[in-house]
């Protein structure tokens, strides 16, 4: 069995990281139940762009001679009947492809023409969470084009949503909203049933950039991976499912 995990969305450190993190669960599987299996992970960017270092070592060390890592791989062409991918200059087969297709914002954002970059995503007012084409409309998580070094996920969305719920609570009130309002994003990567690992930053509102900035010095990437981060992960999700779904 040979499974194939294809990222068409280059230089999106977010996407690859999430490929990634699925190559090492399916690869986890294989070990135990057809150890005989590969991973073949083409990535169209030039090299892994988030957790380098410790994905690497995780591949290495756990799942060697199964996860096959291959850069510069953008795929032109699937065919899901033959179970093959097309690049520029080479071709690939897999029992299971996981295609990873070009993202952006959702059909409503087109239809709602809130759509301001690359024909893609929503530029927000970081302070309201505002479309900046039509006020009043609260763009959130993945569909907004993310300030400078900001990801995209669930802990990124969640945090936008009570940037918005306070401006929308502090607008019927009649008062300015939040100045100056900093968020944090936490994600974790399981890289087997047991170790995780995790990159963290803090964004703070910049008034002159009219955004949110990293904050410097805060957040980071784990050490290594290991049991303990897989509890901090374990407990992550069930706080986050509990904050946002009440
Ligand atoms: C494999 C994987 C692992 C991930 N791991 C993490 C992690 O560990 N931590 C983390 O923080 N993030 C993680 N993420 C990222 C996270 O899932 C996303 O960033 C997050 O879900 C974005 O939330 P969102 O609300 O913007 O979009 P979505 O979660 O995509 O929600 C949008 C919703 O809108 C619905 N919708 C679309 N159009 C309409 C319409 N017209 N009417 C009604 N509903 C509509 C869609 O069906 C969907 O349910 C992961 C993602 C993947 C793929």
């Amino acid at each position: 069995m040979a499974a194939s995990m294809c990222s068409r969305s280059p230089r999106r450190p977010t996407a690859a990281r999430r490929t990634h993190e699925r190559a090492c669960q399916v690869a986890s599987y294989f070990k135990k139940a057809k150890p005989k299996s590969k991973v073949l992970v083409l990535d169209g960017n030039e090299d892994i762009v988030s957790k380098k270092g410790l994905f690497l070592a995780a591949w290495n060390d756990l799942y060697k001679g199964i996860i096959q890592y291959t850069p510069n791989q953008e795929i032109k062409e699937v065919n899901a009947r033959a179970g093959t991918v097309k690049t520029d200059f080479d071709s690939f087969k897999g029992d299971v492809l996981n295609i990873l297709p070009p993202m952006r914002a959702g059909d409503i954002a087109v239809q709602a023409k809130l759509i301001t970059h690359n024909n893609r995503w929503c530029d927000v007012n970081w302070l309201t969470m505002e479309s900046t084409v039509a006020p009043g409309i609260h763009v959130l998580g993945d569909a907004t084009l993310s300030a400078p070094a900001m990801p995209k996920s669930g802990s990124m969305a969640n945090n936008h949503a009570k940037i918005a719920a306070a401006a929308i609570l502090a607008h019927y009130l009649g008062e300015a909203p939040n100045p100056q309002p900093v968020i944090s994003n936490t994600c974790y990567s399981y890289v087997s049933d047991t170790e995780a690992m995790h990159v963290n930053s803090v964004h703070r509102y910049d008034a002159g950039k009219k955004t949110l900035v990293p904050v410097a010095g805060a957040g980071g990437v784990s050490s290594g991976r290991n049991a303990l981060e897989k509890g901090y992960a374990d407990a992550w999700a069930k706080n986050i499912w509990a904050d946002a779904l009440g």
